[in-house]
């Protein structure tokens, strides 16, 4: 062992509270996928839910070493089930980039370090560690709480939508929990709302393909199929989508209005109540250098993937550009290729769903509505928590597993259980990820009063 690694035994050996001690565990077993490796994370969870009476299943998916785990915890049954779901696998990282050891659990200055520790290890350790305070409080239940540890959540197809198809019986529920909204710090520390996503965004992509003539290099035609495309490509980025507010972006908005200074107040009510135009367009371009608040108030346009030419003396005959959209729920792929086709306008660049993408799914599943037992008990239990805080419905700007349940009319709603600051939130998915320990603590009593609420006899 070198002075190093000796060092990080040390900073990792424990984390002093119950929740953090079990996210720095699941944190060492690296779980990047591709190809994720999950099944490792259900041992240890397993492990851990049996002896406390926890009837746990794991389904092995086609993948060797990829599963999924359900645990129930039983109640008399006289309701139906609450479920809570977390996914297992995390991104991968750019190793060179981190200061800490990705995959150690390192703790320090009251962080957990490492991959995951927000999304969403640190929900995994927080879910884990609420159902088991239920258990070891012996606590009577009227109905059963299920807790899933899901693979293949992030891109990949081995997910709870595909296990839902063979094991539907085992996930059903009244209602459930999952990743998505958020509860933001404010910069001294004291968290500023509780956002609780209802609905999440669906990615999809077209493929823009431009055609031309295959031909010598030395000879150009007007018709190259490069610069066609990238003239529409510099179109679609000169280009912004109109701003479309949903029911819950709709209060949230109102809800950053209440628990922020001017102008940024006035912006965000002028965003949500003005009929002026010019107006509006100011809210928008303040509020949009937010990059969050930017995308959860339209669909947004991303150009992921350039294809075009195989060597340096031939035109090539077509070249294409993938764009990934994620779109407000509402927005039907008609309207899209149709909006595209207009802000494109040439002819000889045509506009399709991408093949992976499984023709053009743009999700219908709805916003979940608020009116239920476990969405009241989340805000009930927030306001225990987080007393200061606002709590808001919100469209989550990303895609989750939320989609499992909600396409079958099951309400979902989504957090990550911990409050973090806006610095924090920028490293998911990037460098250096990491969870404040006492938010862990703080979304763990969060998250247990909830279970209590709706699911204590
Ligand atoms: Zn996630």
């Amino acid at each position: 062992m070198n002075l190093k690694l000796f060092f990080f035994a040390i900073t990792a050996a424990s984390a002093a509270t119950p929740t953090a001690d079990l996210l720095v565990e699941l944190i060492r077993v690296d779980t990047s996928n591709p190809p994720g490796n999950e099944a490792k994370l259900d041992d240890l969870i397993a492990a851990k839910l049996k002896p406390l009476g926890f009837t746990v299943e794991i389904f092995p998916t086609p993948q060797a070493g990829k599963s999924h785990l359900i645990a129930r915890l039983k109640g008399d049954g006289s309701m139906k089930p609450v479920l809570i779901a977390s996914h297992a696998d995390v991104v991968g990282v750019e190793r060179e980039k981190w200061t800490v050891d990705p995959f150690a659990g390192i703790v320090k200055d009251g962080y957990v370090w490492g991959r995951g520790a927000i999304d969403f290890k640190g929900g995994v350790a927080v879910f884990a560690e609420a159902v088991m305070r239920l258990a070891r409080n012996k606590i009577p239940l009227k109905r059963d709480v299920i807790f899933m540890v899901e693979a293949d959540e992030e891109g990949m197809p081995l997910n709870t939508s595909w296990l839902a198809k063979s094991q539907w019986d085992k996930m059903d529920c009244e209602f459930a929990l999952n990743e998505g909204g958020w509860i933001m710090k404010r910069p001294d520390g004291k968290v500023r709302y509780v956002s609780i996503s209802t609905a999440d965004k669906t990615s999809t992509s077209l493929v823009l393909t431009a055609r031309g003539t295959s031909t010598h290099s030395s000879m150009p035609r007007p018709d190259q199929a490069i610069f066609h495309l990238a003239k529409a490509l510099s179109k679609l980025a000169d280009y912004e989508t109109k701003p479309e507010l949903t029911a819950s972006t709709r209060e949230f908005f109102l809800t950053l209005a209440k628990t922020s200074e001017p102008p940024m107040s006035t912006y965000f009510n002028n965003l949500v109540n003005s009929k002026d135009p010019a107006l509006i367009a100011q809210a928008d371009r303040e509020i949009s250098k937010d990059v969050l608040l930017h995308a959860i108030m339209r669909n947004t346009i991303a150009p992921v993937l350039l294809q075009a030419g195989f060597r340096s003396n031939v035109i090539p005959g077509s070249a294409e550009a993938t764009i990934n959209f994620r779109t407000i729920p509402g927005t039907t792929p008609e309207d899209l290729i149709a909006e595209m086709k207009r802000v494109i306008s040439d002819p000889t660049v045509d506009i399709a769903a991408a093949k992976n993408n499984g023709g053009l799914s743009i999700s219908s599943s709805k916003e979940s509505t608020t009116n239920t037992d476990l969405y009241r008990a989340l805000v009930a239990s927030a306001g225990k928590v987080w007393p200061e805080a606002p709590v808001t419905p919100y469209l989550f700007q990303a895609g989750t597993d939320a989609a499992a349940w909600r396409t079958r009319g099951i309400p979902v709603y989504g957090i990550y259980p911990y409050p973090i600051s806006n610095d924090d939130l920028s490293r998911m998915h990037g460098n250096d990820e990491r969870v404040p320990i006492d938010s862990l603590e703080q979304g763990t009593d969060f998250v247990y009063r909830t279970l209590l609420q709706v699911a204590a006899k």
